[in-house]
């Protein structure tokens, strides 16, 4: 923004006093009316403007006063390389919608990627995030890896791998290839990880091998119960997707009583013998989770990235986040690509909080952790750095509030975030 003070990252810096209708952080903080004080990116005051007062030395105010303020989101699950494809038409039938994401990305020429790339980290910073999990495909890694540090955002670009049937050795061999080492080489703060896609795309030899690799892991879990049916007893719907993209060999395993279980199965064989390793996997979606897999899923290393408005987008419905929460689980939040999203200018997580606080009646302090600090830990990120602890902020951003003051119905809001302070560029 034109009017926005260059904040410098910088011990001593001159301080900014920003003043706003209410402040609140992604570990429960909340003053409204409030006052935050930065050097740089960090927080030398925070609280009610009588107990912080005025900040001695040349202070910069800014008037945020008709906004809250916050610390920038994290969005733990999206796919930047889809920005710029087109809707796809009749997409309420997921198995359709999928063909169609897949024939539109065949489509692309390297240069379409990039630029589908740079779009969708457009639309981050419109909606004042400054962690991604960004899905890409091989073609969009390294635009994605750049794209990324450009803006200085943090967080994880993971390769998405399909290896099921005849692909699997190609998988494997690739997978293999894979080390920790491979996680190098860029902006700090922007790593790369690995995600086959689903269990229903990529056999359960790719999904070990991901796990034992040491890069960052993802998938997408439990997103249908067609999904644990083919997990089940390897019919319905996925085996005929399968089939019709001559991915089906019969090599296929099935036998799981529930995609978590079967994950379940998956992080254990990955920790077992030589090159074994114990690892944590971020799983988005969980839209279809029973008693008996809540349960395991609180045993497991597995931290969930829920995305509100794609599981709508898709018609699911009931989503067991709040049990998943109660019972220990991580659960962050995401979007998912532009083409499930009802906001055009920006992809962005705060607009997935808003829905859950004007849906579920879900308190700021829970949305807010999610989108923020629940995210952070997902992407392997310094939590602290997503509340208002006297410590660099990742980013800070403000949201005009309109008619709706009171932080309750911060979901009844729709506008933009402008940036207070933005993501460090190294
Ligand atoms: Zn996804």
């Amino acid at each position: 923004m034109s009017n926005t003070p260059k904040i410098q990252d910088d011990s001593a810096a001159a301080p900014v006093a920003v003043r706003a209708a209410w402040l609140a952080d992604g570990n429960g903080a909340c003053f409204a009316p409030g006052v935050l004080v930065l050097r740089g990116r960090t927080v030398v005051a925070v609280g009610s403007p009588e107990s912080v007062g005025v900040p001695g030395g040349a202070v910069t105010w800014v008037d945020a006063s008709d906004s809250a303020v916050m610390p920038a989101l994290v969005n733990a699950h999206t796919h930047l390389d889809l920005t710029l494809v087109p809707r796809i038409p009749e997409p309420k039938h997921f198995f359709q919608w999928l063909g169609g994401v897949r024939s539109a990305r065949l489509s692309m020429t390297a240069d379409d990627v990039r630029q589908s790339v740079i779009a969708g980290v457009q639309r981050l910073d419109a909606g004042g995030v400054a962690a991604v999990g960004d899905i890409a495909g091989t073609h969009a890694l390294q635009a994605s890896l750049a794209a990324c540090a450009d803006v200085g955002l943090e967080g994880c670009v993971f390769e998405e791998v399909f290896g099921m049937g005849p692909r699997v050795p190609a998988c494997l061999a690739a997978m293999e290839a894979l080390t920790p080492a491979a996680d190098g080489g860029h902006a700090p703060g922007i790593r790369r990880g690995v995600q086959p896609h689903a269990p229903y795309s990529s056999d359960r030899r790719v999904f070990e091998a991901a796990l034992r690799s040491g890069l960052p892991v993802s998938t997408h879990l439990a997103e249908s119960a067609d999904e644990r049916r083919f997990l089940g007893d390897g019919s319905g719907p996925f085996r005929d997707l399968l089939e019709s993209f001559g991915l089906w060999d019969g090599t296929f395993a099935a036998g799981a009583r529930h995609p978590i279980d079967w994950m379940a199965e998956r992080l254990r064989a990955a920790s077992m013998g030589p090159g074994g390793r114990q690892t944590r996997v971020l799983c988005a979606h969980l839209n279809d989770i029973d008693d008996q897999a809540l349960a395991l899923l609180a045993t497991l290393p597995i931290d969930v990235a829920y995305c509100p408005r794609a599981s709508e987008f898709f018609g699911h419905a009931g989503h067991r986040y709040r049990a998943m929460r109660a019972a220990g689980v991580n659960v962050c939040l995401g979007t998912d690509s532009a083409l499930n999203l009802d906001t055009p200018d920006r992809i962005t997580t705060l607009d997935d909080l808003r829905l859950l606080m004007r849906r579920d009646q879900l308190s700021l302090a829970d949305a807010l952790e999610m989108a923020t600090v629940a995210g952070a830990r997902a992407l392997g990120l310094d939590a602290s750095r997503w509340d208002f602890s006297l410590s660099p902020l990742a980013g800070v951003i403000a949201v005009q509030l309109g008619e709706h003051h009171a932080p309750a119905d911060f979901g009844k809001t729709s506008t933009a975030p402008r940036w207070i302070c933005r993501p460090e560029v190294s």
